[in-house]
């Protein structure tokens, strides 16, 4: 064991420009600093983090015989790898390095009082410097990383994930909880601005991911149980009962060239009939069926929640054998090193708005609805009509900003970020539709914020769409003709409106998919304010999550559009594959440790951990506890709890903290 030496602490004081010398005297920071019992060398710059400011650092650590040292500057969460690594390369271990935080928690919010933002930071410095005189070595622990990933939701952002891993050579679980990939994008009829159609580009997308050698498809398909920890999650998954063989399954059951073809005789026998899901209940569909003729997989699925087991379906299928009205779910356990997830969006339930008439009126619809009319796949054969008389609208008007914008406490307050393209878009299709169509956009601004965006707002704009700016107040139903009367201000003209039209578009907010924070939390992400899952920071990291090894992909983070959804999966898919690649991660060595002879295997603290570290074992006789490493994040609560003070914290050890405490409580008098 090396020799324990007096420590010696060098502190380092960031200006970060003005941000933190604006509003601190950085000079009479640096000076308290020098003052405190084992510094030994303090100094400022201008920007610590540049390369110089990190020479100055490396340079002090060998000129200085530094033990260790503080960085005071912006938060821990932007700069502590930076500062760690410019402590290794000084010479000392890494984790002799403490940051004291004065920019976020310090200049940014006392940016009026100068006088005690500086007094606050060398109470922040004197804090540091308690801890760092206190620091360790420690190693931190590596751990293989099993050569697979997860991505959970198969829509255009599960489905890019997906094949860029496959592609990277990465054995891939795609786990869709629908019968099918391809999410809402398979909804749309055409995609902003380009117009291209939506199924034509998509289409080819899913066969890839089915025919992809490294891809494992699972569709209908939901996560159960995560455990484990960064390059060893242990995953259990519900594979529901589906009442359909694939011709694999059928195989290894015995059955020789059986399994579901996709012939749909079944369906032509089947008595039940329900609206179906994928056309928002305006088509109907059989108990045993599909949603749409390019689904991948190509294979039926029965639902159980309707199906009255009359066996006619298992008649028609014949030889095919494909049929099993008694199957069961059945768990399935995976090993994966990463994970990303995709789950999407849902539309925000409208008719909570009930000033706007959603499922009161039958000419309200909402855009997804638009989409599946005006497609050439969809109920009508691409026919836009009314819901009420099947009759062509030529008047239609598209609320924007439907749910979204919003702070009355009924809708959400973000903006959505994709529906003002979209109703530029259905604009564009009625008036390409329908002759002498005169769509109105009810709108607060128009957002036209990507590539060739702005373009296709004033392209629509050219072709005749109306635009009335202000947020509309109430939709009324005429009882005899069925048209909409849409009461409004117009906010540039100082006037109010009301508009009789045959139609009105919602174009509502859209919000985390039901089931979304089920699926986060089984995997330790957190979520934002408004409910989307949290990425590790919002330009740093956009992909990442704070729990190791899960990453974020799509709408599920936040409302965006495909292009930006498929460059963030991409940006994930990537992010998931350097770890499976190196074969091995470091763990960052905060783990508890058990003093044995203090532990008296009382087990209160097993079920107090979190992330099941813990677990009390037979040693010599008697039990004592036994904390797995690698699961644990070095969260304190057993290190805190236990009565006979058996765990002891790497990094924030009781002497570390009690020091820090007396530093502040004493300030310069301990
Ligand atoms: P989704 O498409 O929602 O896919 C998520 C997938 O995850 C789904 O398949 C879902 O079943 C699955 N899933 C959810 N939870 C689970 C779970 N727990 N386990 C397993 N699987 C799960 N964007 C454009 O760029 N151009 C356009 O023209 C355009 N038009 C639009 C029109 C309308 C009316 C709307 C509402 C949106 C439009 N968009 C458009 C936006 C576009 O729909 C999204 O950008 C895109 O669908 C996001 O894809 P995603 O994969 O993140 O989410
Ligand atoms: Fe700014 Fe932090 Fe860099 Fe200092 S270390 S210049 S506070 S970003
Ligand atoms: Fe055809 Fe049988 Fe599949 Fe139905 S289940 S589509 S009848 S193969
Ligand atoms: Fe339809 Fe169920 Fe009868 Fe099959 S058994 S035909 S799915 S109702
Ligand atoms: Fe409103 Fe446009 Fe934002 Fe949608 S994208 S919430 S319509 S501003
Ligand atoms: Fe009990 Fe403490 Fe031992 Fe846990 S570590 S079993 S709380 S004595
Ligand atoms: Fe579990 Fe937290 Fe203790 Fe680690 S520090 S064993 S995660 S309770």
């Amino acid at each position: 064991m090396a020799e324990k030496k007096e420590a010696r602490i060098g502190v380092f004081v960031c200006h970060c420009g003005t941000n933190i010398a604006g509003s601190i005297d950085v000079e009479a920071v640096k000076e308290y600093a020098r003052t405190l019992p084992n510094v030994v060398h303090a100094d400022d710059y201008q920007y610590v983090c540049s390369t110089p400011g990190q020479t100055m650092i490396t340079d002090a650590i060998k000129e200085h015989d530094l033990t260790g040292t503080v960085v005071a500057a912006c938060s821990p969460r932007l700069h502590e790898p930076t500062f760690r690594m410019a402590t290794k390369v000084g010479g000392l271990n890494p984790f002799r390095f403490e940051m004291a935080n004065i920019r976020e928690q310090n200049s940014w919010v006392h940016m009026h009082d100068r006088e005690g933002a500086t007094e606050k930071a060398k109470d922040a410095v004197r804090i540091a410097v308690a801890k760092a005189s206190l620091l360790e070595d420690l190693i931190p622990k590596s751990v293989p990383v099993e050569h697979a990933a997860m991505v959970v939701g198969g829509g255009v952002a599960g489905m890019q994930a997906a094949l860029d891993l496959g592609n990277a050579g990465i054995k891939t679980y795609l786990i869709e909880r629908s019968p099918t990939i391809g999410g809402r994008m398979s909804q749309l009829d055409k995609t902003f601005p380009t117009l291209d159609c939506s199924q034509c580009i998509l289409t080819p997308k899913m066969v890839d991911v089915g025919r992809n050698e490294n891809i494992e498809l699972m569709t209908y398909t939901e996560v159960a149980e995560v455990e484990g920890y960064i390059g060893n999650f242990e995953i259990t998954l519900r594979k529901k009962a589906r009442g359909v063989l694939t011709p694999d399954e059928a195989e290894a059951r015995g059955i020789v060239g059986g399994g579901c073809n996709g012939c749909g005789d079944c369906v032509e026998v089947c008595p039940v009939i329900k609206g179906n899901e994928f056309e928002f209940e305006m088509a109907p569909r059989k108990a045993i069926y599909i949603y749409h003729p390019q689904v991948v997989p190509n294979l039926y699925t029965v639902d159980f929640n309707t199906c009255i087991k009359c066996g006619l379906c298992v008649e028609a299928c014949g030889e095919k054998k494909a049929i099993d009205l008694e199957m069961v779910d059945e768990l399935i356990k995976v090993k994966v090193g990463t994970a990303i997830l995709a789950t999407g969006y849902d539309l925000f339930p409208i008719e909570n708005k009930t000033e706007w008439g959603y499922k009161k009126y039958e000419n309200v619809i909402t855009g997804l609805e638009f989409e599946r009319l005006i497609c050439a796949s969809g109920p009508t054969g691409g026919h836009l009509v009314r819901p009420s008389d099947g009759e062509t609208p030529k008047k239609v008007a598209f609320v924007l900003c439907a749910g979204s914008r919003d702070n009355t406490g009924v809708g959400k307050p973000y903006c959505s970020r994709f529906c003002c393209m979209y109703s530029l878009k259905h604009a564009h299709q009625i008036i390409e539709k329908i002759p002498g169509a005169q769509p109105y956009l009810l709108y607060m601004d128009i957002r036209s914020f990507g590539k060739m965006y702005e373009e296709f707002y004033y392209r629509i704009q050219d072709e005749g769409a109306k635009f009335i700016r202000g947020r509309v107040a109430n939709i009324l139903e005429d009882p005899v003709t069925k048209n909409l009367h849409v009461f409004t201000e117009d906010t540039l003209l100082q006037r109010p409106i009301d508009l009789e039209v045959d139609m009105v578009v919602l174009a509502s907010a859209v919000q985390p998919t039901t089931g979304a924070d089920a699926v986060r939390k089984l995997f330790g992400v957190s979520c934002s304010q408004d409910g989307w899952m949290l990425e590790a920071h919002p330009k740093l990291n956009p992909c990442g999550t704070t729990t190791a090894g899960v990453f974020l992909a799509g709408v599920c983070q936040g409302p965006k559009d495909i292009p930006d959804t498929v460059a963030q999966a991409e940006g994930a898919a990537s992010a998931a594959s350097i770890p499976i690649h190196r074969g091995e991660v470091e763990l960052e060595p905060y783990f508890a440790q058990c003093n044995e002879e203090l532990c008296a295997g009382c087990g209160m603290c097993v079920n107090l951990c979190p992330y099941s570290a813990l677990a009390l074992v037979e040693k010599d006789g008697r039990k004592v506890m036994e904390v797995t490493e690698a699961k644990c994040k070095g969260c304190g609560t057993c290190g805190g709890f236990c009565p006979g003070g058996a765990i002891h914290m790497q990094h924030f050890t009781t002497p570390q903290i009690v020091a820090q405490i007396d530093a502040f409580l004493l300030g310069g008098e301990q």
